[in-house]
């Protein structure tokens, strides 16, 4: 039996809660559905902070939910959910899932394969990762429901499993990312039970088909607490399960550092509310491969500098973006950003000014000021261009020359 608060109980704030969702919900409601905003927004509402997206659950089945709002499409992914459309602004919308039963499928590990049928809401509930992303907010009533104590949880700062932990982990090991990211997001502690079985288990990960694993990864360097994430990964030893490559990278001292740096701008970015891109995150993690081969090319095999670069760019994005399935767009941007460091060593004749006028001038100038924080190139390089780009047309000609 769910445990129901009521808004003066549990204290969310209206304001907080999207338009879009709420209307999503109306228009079930309109139809004699029942419609909640779940997960992580639900928490983060409860937490006072502004969710970045929301989800809706109801009992109406995804055609139903169609019907219901004025313009929403059935996309069809591990398990087919309602993206509810107002503009910009998409709202999720799942029907309430099944506990166990015909519909689950599992692998000869015991990870979840396949699960579409539908259920009841504490069956809703209890399927989800951690008490605290199990809470329903009905907009209308401002009640909120509660069958796994989350409420509880989160007053506590505690991150804990739905049910038994190890057996959620075998069903789907990528839990054990979520766990820490959203415990060093949070600030919370993982809850003792919800925590010990990770370090036997994380080698299940490697069951995990890498595109998962990978989208997983984004969402952790992206959450704003990249820093305290790759370091809880470490404690918990989870980084060699994670990827081969961000092992290599975290067991390299230079790599270690570009990669620190870079993920703690980035969360400085984040906090800022500015964006980055996925290419300059992997572009970042590849980097110390990339330079190594620059090297090598440049300084044993006597290809030229540029060429070397080249080289090494396609090298590693061949044999690396495969292994991380990373997607061909963001592969195209990985290259022109590597490539750019060379270009903007090259402050002599019309080069600059191609440079300052290329697409990706601004992110290829962050790449280059991180690699001037680690001491991979010189402070002076970094400032040059920081003048070049406020100076006039004159004041840049005059650099040029004097650059010569
Ligand atoms: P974020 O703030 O990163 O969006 P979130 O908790 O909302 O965190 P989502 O990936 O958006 O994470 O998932 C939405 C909800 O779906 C979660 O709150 C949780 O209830 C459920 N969920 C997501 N992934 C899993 C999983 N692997 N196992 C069980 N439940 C999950
Ligand atoms: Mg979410």
């Amino acid at each position: 039996e769910p445990r129901i608060y009521t808004k003066e109980e549990h204290g969310i704030s209206p304001d907080l809660v999207s338009w879009e969702a709420k209307r999503t919900c109306e228009l079930l409601h309109a139809r004699g559905f029942r419609a909640y905003i779940v997960g992580g927004a639900v928490r983060d509402l409860l937490l006072g902070v502004k969710p970045k997206d929301f989800d809706v659950a109801t009992d109406a089945t995804p055609e139903q939910v169609k019907r219901a709002q004025r313009r929403a499409v059935i996309i069809g992914r591990r398990f087919r959910l309602v993206h509810v459309i107002f503009g910009r602004e998409i709202i999720e919308c799942s029907t309430f899932r099944a506990l166990e039963g015909a519909g689950v499928r599992k692998d000869a590990s015991g990870r979840v394969i396949s699960d579409n049928v539908f259920g009841e809401m504490w069956e809703d509930a209890a399927r989800r990762d951690f008490t605290i992303n199990a809470l329903y907010y009905d907009p209308a009533t401002e009640e909120l429901c509660d069958y796994h104590h989350g409420f509880e949880d989160i007053g506590k700062k505690r991150l804990r499993m739905i049910g038994e932990p190890a057996e959620r982990y075998r069903e789907d090991p990528v839990r054990m990312l979520r766990a820490v990211r959203i415990a060093s997001k949070l600030g919370f502690e993982i809850e003792p039970q919800t925590r010990r079985p990770i370090a036997e288990m994380a080698k299940l990960l490697s069951n995990v088909p890498t595109a998962r694993l990978v989208d997983e990864l984004l969402k952790l360097f992206t959450c704003g607490h990249a820093v305290e994430c790759v370091k809880a990964l470490r404690k918990e030893n989870l980084q060699k399960a994670v990827f081969p490559v961000l092992d290599v990278i975290l067991s390299e001292p230079d790599g270690e550092r570009f990669l620190m740096l870079a993920l703690q701008r980035t969360d400085e970015r984040i906090a800022i509310g500015k964006k980055i891109s996925p290419s300059f995150l992997f572009g970042t993690l590849l980097w110390p491969q990339v330079i190594k081969r620059w090297r090598h090319n440049f300084e044993a095999r006597g290809m030229s500098y540029m060429g070397a670069l080249y080289s090494a760019s396609q090298d590693v994005l061949a044999t690396q973006c495969q292994q991380l399935s990373i997607q061909r767009r963001y592969q195209v941007d990985m290259h022109d950003l590597w490539m750019m460091q060379a270009k903007l060593e090259r402050r002599t004749g019309k080069n600059p000014f191609a440079v300052i006028n290329h697409p990706r001038y601004r992110a290829a100038y962050d790449f280059l000021l991180l690699r001037s924080l680690v001491g991979e190139t010189e402070t002076e390089l970094v400032t040059w261009w920081e003048t070049f780009a406020e100076a006039s047309e004159e004041e840049r000609h005059e650099m040029i020359e004097a650059a010569q």
